[in-house]
């Protein structure tokens, strides 16, 4: 600095003279003080000085400029005034940012923080894994894909119409009351049909997709659903399901358990047996629970000595609801190649938590969601 000559620092003149050609002058004068004290910025503490010099916002050149060269023009110069500011500010802060470029690039003290030590171990970024709940879901929808099914997804809140009504829960009917719904607020002035709620089943999609597809169709519908029930160790309110739709001509129930049995196979080992049993869902006739023999305990009952608790001893794990796609159903999609007299169908649903539950031994399905990493990290 000392080779340099002295002369008064750079001040913000004010103007008499507003016109362009005036102004054009002073941001010269301005632009070349900044250039020159940019020159004379060697380390980090001099570029801190300079730039707040220039940029600070309490009274630095940048907002005197602003103050006296802008507020202070009279209306007619505001418009050629406010351009060269504009400009000036982009100058400005081009010349800060490239001052410190400069420093770091090798002035007399290049900055310690930024040196590259090319010996210390690079940012560890760890590798995320599938979600056990997801990895389920994806495996089953890998079974029904290989059986040429296709996956099909749908909105979470729904109307009433497709989560109930068209799949033959009319108004008031009992089991409408076995799924406790979440409802969106403020609904009432809507016709029942048109209040949307949380969708408690995955079936919705059946509905839709029959509405876009003509038969035959082959589809498989992952997705998550909601339903009022209080957490514990096997409930959440929010949780997982997948379900299946086949419509064609002379689908039969044969068909039903041929499908499900080797998808069941697929699932937890060649070994595995399925059994039905009678059962009733508003959407299917006739409708059946399906159990796997316990593929824990190999259907014995017992591990060893111990009584094997998944199966609770019985050697059978229930796993999904399945029937008939029920005439009454058919009914609401008729106009698009859905006709009852023609076609025929199965469905069946089961909870991926629950599978998931079973496939990795965890006995609290909240471990699944409450996002402790320590729990998550067994699965990568
Ligand atoms: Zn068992």
């Amino acid at each position: 600095m000392a080779t340099k000559k002295k002369s008064a620092p750079y001040a913000v003149p004010k103007l008499k003279d507003f016109s362009a050609a005036a102004l054009d002058k002073a941001a010269e004068k301005l632009l070349a003080a900044l250039e020159d004290e940019s020159s004379e910025v060697k380390t980090e503490a001099d570029w801190k000085t300079f730039r707040d010099r220039w940029m600070a916002r309490k009274d630095g050149i940048l907002t005197q400029v602003n103050d006296l060269w802008l507020k202070a023009a009279p209306k007619e110069a505001k418009r050629d005034a406010g351009q060269r500011v504009n400009q000036l500010k982009l100058k400005v802060e081009q010349g800060v940012e490239a001052a410190l470029a400069r420093a770091q690039g090798g002035g007399a003290e290049p900055f310690a923080a930024d040196r590259l030590d090319i010996t210390l171990p690079g940012t560890r970024r760890p590798l995320g894994a599938e979600h056990p709940v997801i990895r389920t879901m994806n495996e089953i929808v890998a079974v029904f894909r290989n059986l040429g099914y296709s996956m099909e997804e749908g909105p979470v809140i729904e109307t009433d119409y497709y989560n109930f009504e068209s799949l033959n829960f009319p108004p008031n009917h009992p089991a409408r009351d076995t799924q406790d719904t979440l409802f969106l607020a403020n609904q009432e002035s809507k016709p029942l049909r048109e209040r949307l709620l949380l969708r408690t089943h995955t079936s919705p999609v059946q509905i839709r997709t029959m509405e876009k597809m003509k038969p035959p169709i082959r589809i498989v519908i992952p997705g998550k659903v909601h339903r009022n029930d209080p957490p514990d160790a096997s409930h959440s309110p929010m949780f997982h399901q997948i379900e299946g739709l086949a419509v064609d001509t002379n689908i039969t129930f044969g068909d039903l358990k041929g499908t499900l049995d080797h998808a069941m196979k697929a699932l937890f080992g060649s070994s595995v047996k399925t059994s039905f049993r009678p059962s009733f869902f508003p959407f299917t006739e006739p409708s059946a629970e399906m159990m796997v023999s316990c593929f824990i305990c190999g259907g014995s009952g017992k591990r060893g000595n111990e009584p094997c608790r998944p199966c609770k001893q019985t050697g059978w794990i229930e796993i999904l609801g399945c029937g008939m796609v029920d005439p009454n159903v058919f009914q609401f999609v008729k106009q698009n190649g859905y006709d009852p007299a023609k076609v025929s169908g199965f469905a069946f649903g089961m909870g991926a938590d629950r599978i998931a539950l079973l496939k990795y031994g965890v006995d609290d399905i909240q471990l699944f969601f409450n996002g402790d990493v320590r729990f998550l990290a067994q699965f990568g």
